[in-house]
């Protein structure tokens, strides 16, 4: 039976992917040896680290102030490595806090510099991303997360201030187009919408490091991976191979702007589905703050009794990875690039389906 995975993370990627990756795996490009047993300074592996840089840039549409680099230590050690790098005592960094990941990023900040939390929907459980608070004057960067993957929230305009801003996009990168020049640094954990877990992709304009007077260890400088092209160390080669194939994917179905036709089609679906449905509550998100990424619903009230027999439902039917985050409970889709609309409505006839045993 064909599998529909909505999970959060670790997630879905294109099937020929996974495909290419494995017979990667079994004889990299001919060679006769594995992607697994090759020199990371070997030309055939700097030619997958400059393509997957080529694809990034392409894709984003950077300009030469901007590096990429391929690191290790997923976005949660860039809640730290960015106000490392960034802040220290003579600055301030700005925090918009819209969920558990943002609030991760603040407190990581803490230890390097001043930080002021401009916003938050904390007392609201994160159920929107705040709008028209006054962003203050003189900050280093202002530190917002794109897309709230457990609370099913998303930015739809990016604040209004001339400060540079820091931005986790682990969850919606390559999901649509950005305008990246409004940013100092954007990371992502590659394991939502990119590739395999292990690898982190940082994007950081030059002219912002560099200010900081703190001693940085060496392997957590940006500075030392950008004079070695991501490889001052070994670099974790296969996540960045997979991730390269999967860029490679996004650009020859159309790049971000065909992505993000494809993931508003699959959004619209998924939220039409919970909200004509009596026996979903979708209103975990403010609606205008919908994530297109991530969809959170819940059973009404008084029906929490059903949980278990739509998840059984749901599993049935092939669609994995519905259970909602821990601390919000109740469901979650996930649509990351790779899911096809056709899943997405298998997942909304599971749900008429289940309405018609149950309501
Ligand atoms: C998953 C996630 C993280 C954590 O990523 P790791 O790579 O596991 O450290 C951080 N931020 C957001 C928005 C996420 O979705």
């Amino acid at each position: 039976m064909k599998k529909h995975n909505f999970s959060a993370g670790p997630a879905i990627l294109p099937q020929p992917v996974f495909e290419q990756a494995a017979e990667a795996v079994r004889d990299f490009n001919g060679m006769g040896l594995s992607l697994l047993e090759i020199s990371h300074r070997s030309p055939q592996f700097t030619a997958v680290l400059d393509e997957a840089q080529v694809l990034v840039r392409d894709l984003l549409g950077l300009s030469d102030a901007y590096e990429v680099l391929f690191l290790q230590g997923g976005a949660s050690s860039q809640f730290f490595m960015t106000a490392m790098n960034l802040l220290d005592e003579k600055g301030k960094g700005g925090y918009v806090d819209t969920g558990s990941w943002s609030a991760k990023a603040i407190k990581e900040a803490q230890a390097f510099g001043p930080v002021e939390v401009v916003a938050s929907s904390k007392a609201s459980n994160y159920n929107a991303i705040p709008k028209g608070y006054p962003i203050p004057d003189g900050l280093t960067y202002l530190h917002i997360t794109t897309n709230n993957t457990i609370f099913g929230t998303q930015y739809k305009a990016l604040p209004e201030t001339a400060t540079r801003l820091v931005a986790d996009m682990s969850s919606d990168i390559f999901s649509k187009p950005v305008d990246t020049e409004r940013f100092d640094l954007i990371y992502a954990g590659a394991q939502k919408n990119m590739g395999p877990a292990g690898v982190t992709l940082v994007i950081v304009r030059k002219d912002a490091l560099g200010k900081v007077g703190r001693h940085i260890p060496t392997m957590l400088d940006y500075r030392t991976h950008i004079k070695k092209g991501s490889s001052f160390n070994t670099p974790p080669v296969f996540p960045i191979y997979v991730s390269m194939l999967t860029l490679r994917w996004v650009k020859a179905n159309g790049g971000l702007k065909a992505m993000q036709a494809r993931n508003e089609a699959k959004a619209k679906l998924m939220y039409e589905a919970i909200d004509s449905n009596p026996l979903f509550d979708g209103t975990v998100a403010a609606a205008e703050d919908r994530s297109v990424m991530n969809a959170t619903f819940n059973l009404i009230e008084g029906r929490e009794d059903l949980f278990a027999p739509f998840l059984e439902l749901c599993e049935e039917a092939g669609c994995s990875g519905v259970k909602g985050h821990r601390s919000v409970g109740g469901f979650r889709a996930s649509l990351y690039n790779a899911m096809d609309l056709e899943s997405v409505q298998v997942l909304a006839d599971v749900m008429h389906a289940f309405t018609e045993k149950y309501a």
